[in-house]
């Protein structure tokens, strides 16, 4: 995701640029390619442009419960400021930021949004995705989607487990 900011880096500090987003880029950690839509806002400010996006994408994922593979709708909301490498009307190098991690803009004058989608992407997407709220998961037993059907399994077998655990419990507490 390429934006040419030359000519907003000339016009000076308050300068504004807004684009329509609506491309085909790396939506995963995979390389998936998928539709990212949204739309970006440029400032110029005394050391570069903070660049301010809504962008909606669709993550490939599978459902923890029962690996379905699912496409997670997120929304990131960037605000990043990128640091001038280059002077646009001299060409002099700039000063290097102090903060190593600081969005740069590259010595053609080009913002390149695609390493903080990935970053936002990364924060944005759950630790336990879910193809639905109330996803019913695999049997631990014979690994049935019970989504999709009932297997023939005893359904109580983990309970049993654990209330076997709590009667145990409850009688050792009980001797002391
Ligand atoms: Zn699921
Ligand atoms: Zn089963």
């Amino acid at each position: 995701m390429h934006f040419h900011v030359a000519q907003l880096l000339k016009e000076g500090i308050g300068a504004t640029r807004s684009y329509d987003v609506h491309e085909v880029d790396v939506v995963s950690d995979d390389g998936s390619r998928g539709l990212v839509e949204g739309s970006l806002s440029l400032l110029r400010t005394k050391s570069g442009i903070l660049a301010r996006a809504t962008l909606r994408l669709r993550y490939p994922d599978v459902c923890s419960r029962c690996l379905t593979p699912i496409e997670l709708p997120l929304e990131l909301h960037i605000e990043e400021e990128y640091q001038t490498t280059v002077d646009v009307l001299t060409g002099a190098a700039s000063p290097r930021p102090e903060d190593p991690s600081a969005f740069l803009i590259d010595e053609h004058h080009v913002l390149d949004l695609t390493e903080a989608v990935r970053q936002y992407r990364v924060l944005a997407v759950p630790m336990q995705p879910l193809c639905r709220p109330d996803c019913a998961g695999l049997c631990p037993v014979c690994g049935q989607n019970l989504n999709e059907s009932t297997c023939a399994c005893p359904r109580d077998e983990y309970d049993t487990q654990w209330s076997a655990l709590a009667k145990l419990a409850q009688r050792e507490s009980g001797d002391n």
